[in-house]
């Protein structure tokens, strides 16, 4: 069995049990689907039976109420049941979060347990032929008309489309500039299969998701009632957002399981294949390898739970979500390589599941948002924390004759604030950071004046060629270096000169 975290309750730790025996008893019928490229849907009615889906929702509709946590437990065993976890993660994307904080009591009353009991799947709609990465652009609209809205427009790469009975899609609502400006142009609805003038338009071949339908769905004048629209007019970009901390750790969560079937398949092969007279699990590099996958079967299962915690306990784990999402299906990628070269040509054979691991991989980094953009979520919301932001000033010391990281104060603290001791602050950040400019606030923490003073000065010697300033867009002053003329008229040439204690007198010149 999987290990249970401590941190995790007592119905948590027993539901992954039961789960996770489960998934034992219905592997084989899976990989009969999965060769069958048949979509498994005895399977998914089973697990509708044992309230699975349902792992998300408050006892109140009729779900299990496990947490974020319980929905990556389930999504970690399902996961191993390929399509089965699949059209369950995205079942739960399908509107859970959006429903929970948007949807009013009547509609919670109306959908919840409709998703809880698993009856009917869900599909989550964002991305279309011309929106992808750049999920606000949307050109789907929806035009209001009584108690109706009228949807026309386009999505495509929908997990169970087809499959699915409910499609919680993201439409414009606004043609206005300014309501684009502040993502108020977009309103989130739920439309069911049957609704006139919604259509199946193509299903996808992909490299991966063998038996997972996916692919294009069509409106043409698809009335809605508004009763089916979830959250108010304007705001569907923030019901998308609302669930997408949870959407990122499920969508990683469901590969999880995955990893620690490669670890078993990996054990069991190289005991019994025998190359130079020796087992081949008897080779060092054989064993790298299965460390690998072990170290990040764990890594990314730990931090999987990490963030499912966070997400209980309230926070909004922005940064953790994304390298989560990124980290897990990157492993699984690497892992099905690394499985593929163990095995060797068996791992390349369709009769082992290795190539497939690789090939899911690979489609982990392109779904619910690709790896670069959850490299650029990670990148933009950590410059926001001081934690990563607060500067690491390097400093001349004396002692020691060099620049080092140093927390003292300048040496030009306290004096005149005026044209010469400015110049010889930005000239004196030559000698420390040769290559670097220095900001607005680096040369006021320096000498101690305020930033539109230090602006006033700056473009004072900018005026007269001794600085460089780089400005930003709207012509704000952003970062000053020194001209070499600056650096002659600031200080004597020696002022700039460094050699090593080893170096020759007669070198330097
Ligand atoms: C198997 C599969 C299942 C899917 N399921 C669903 C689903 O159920 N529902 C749904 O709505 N969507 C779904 N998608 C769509 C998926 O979310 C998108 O494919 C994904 O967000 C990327 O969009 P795109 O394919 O249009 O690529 P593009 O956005 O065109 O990106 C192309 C490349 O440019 C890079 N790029 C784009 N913008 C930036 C940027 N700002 N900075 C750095 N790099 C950038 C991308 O990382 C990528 O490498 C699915 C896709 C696949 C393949």
């Amino acid at each position: 069995m999987s290990e249970p975290y401590f941190w995790w309750t007592d119905k948590q730790k027993s539901v992954a049990r039961e789960v996770e025996q489960f998934v034992e008893e219905n592997f084989e019928a899976a990989e009969e689907y999965f060769w069958k490229k048949e979509f498994p849907w005895p399977l998914v009615r089973k697990v509708a039976d044992t309230g699975y889906f349902g792992a998300g929702i408050p006892e109140e509709y009729g779900g299990l109420e496990l947490g974020a946590t319980g929905c990556c437990i389930v999504a970690e065993q399902l996961g191993r049941l390929y399509a089965v976890g699949h059209v369950f993660v995205v079942s739960m994307l399908a509107g859970l979060e959006q429903i929970l904080r948007y949807a009013s009591e009547e509609q919670k009353q109306e959908w919840l347990p409709k998703l809880a009991k698993g009856e009917e799947l869900g599909a989550v709609c964002i991305t279309e032929p011309f929106a992808g990465s750049d999920a606000a652009n949307v050109l789907t609209t929806a035009e209001r008309d009584g108690d109706e809205w009228i949807i026309n427009g386009k999505k495509r790469y929908i997990t169970g489309a087809g499959v699915s009975s409910r499609y919680f899609i993201y439409a414009k609502t606004s043609e206005e500039s300014s309501d684009r400006k502040e993502y108020s142009h977009l309103t989130s609805f739920i439309l069911e299969r049957g609704m006139p003038g919604f259509s199946l338009e193509r299903i996808n071949p992909l490299i991966g998701f063998d038996n997972v339908p996916n692919g294009y769905l069509s409106f043409k004048d698809v009335r809605v009632p508004d009763k089916n629209r979830i959250g108010p007019v304007g705001k569907g970009w923030n019901v998308m957002m609302a669930g997408l901390n949870f959407e990122r750790l499920i969508a990683g969560a469901v590969f999880v399981g995955v990893l620690k079937d490669i670890i078993r398949i990996l054990y069991h092969y190289t005991k019994r294949r025998i190359q130079f007279n020796r087992p081949t699990n008897r080779f060092q590099g054989n064993q790298d390898q299965i460390a690998d996958i072990i170290s990040m079967y764990r890594m990314g299962r730990v931090f999987t739970y990490h963030c499912a915690k966070q997400l209980d306990d309230g926070k909004e784990p922005m940064i953790d979500s994304a390298i989560a999402k990124m980290i897990v299906s990157e492993y699984v990628r690497k892992a099905g390589t690394k499985a593929i070269q163990v095995m060797g040509g068996d791992g390349l054979t369709k009769f082992y599941p290795v190539e497939r691991i690789l090939r899911e991989g690979k489609v982990g980094e392109i779904v619910a948002g690709t790896t670069d953009v959850q490299k650029m979520i990670i990148y933009r919301f950590s410059s926001m924390l001081p934690e990563y932001t607060k500067p690491m000033r390097m400093r001349w010391n004396e002692k020691v004759n060099a620049p080092i990281i140093s927390d003292s104060e300048s040496q030009f603290k306290g004096m005149e604030v005026n044209v010469e001791n400015i110049l010889k602050v930005i000239a004196h950040d030559y000698k420390v950071n040769p290559g670097l400019y220095m900001t607005i606030d680096d040369i006021r923490e320096d000498i101690g004046t305020s930033r539109s003073k230090t602006r006033t000065i700056v473009e004072k010697l900018e005026e007269q060629g001794l600085v460089v300033i780089h400005r930003g867009r709207g012509g704000t002053i952003e970062l000053i270096k020194a001209t070499y003329k600056g650096l002659q008229q600031a200080f004597p040439e020696d002022y700039y000169r460094w050699y090593p204690d080893w170096y020759a007198e007669s070198d330097k010149f």
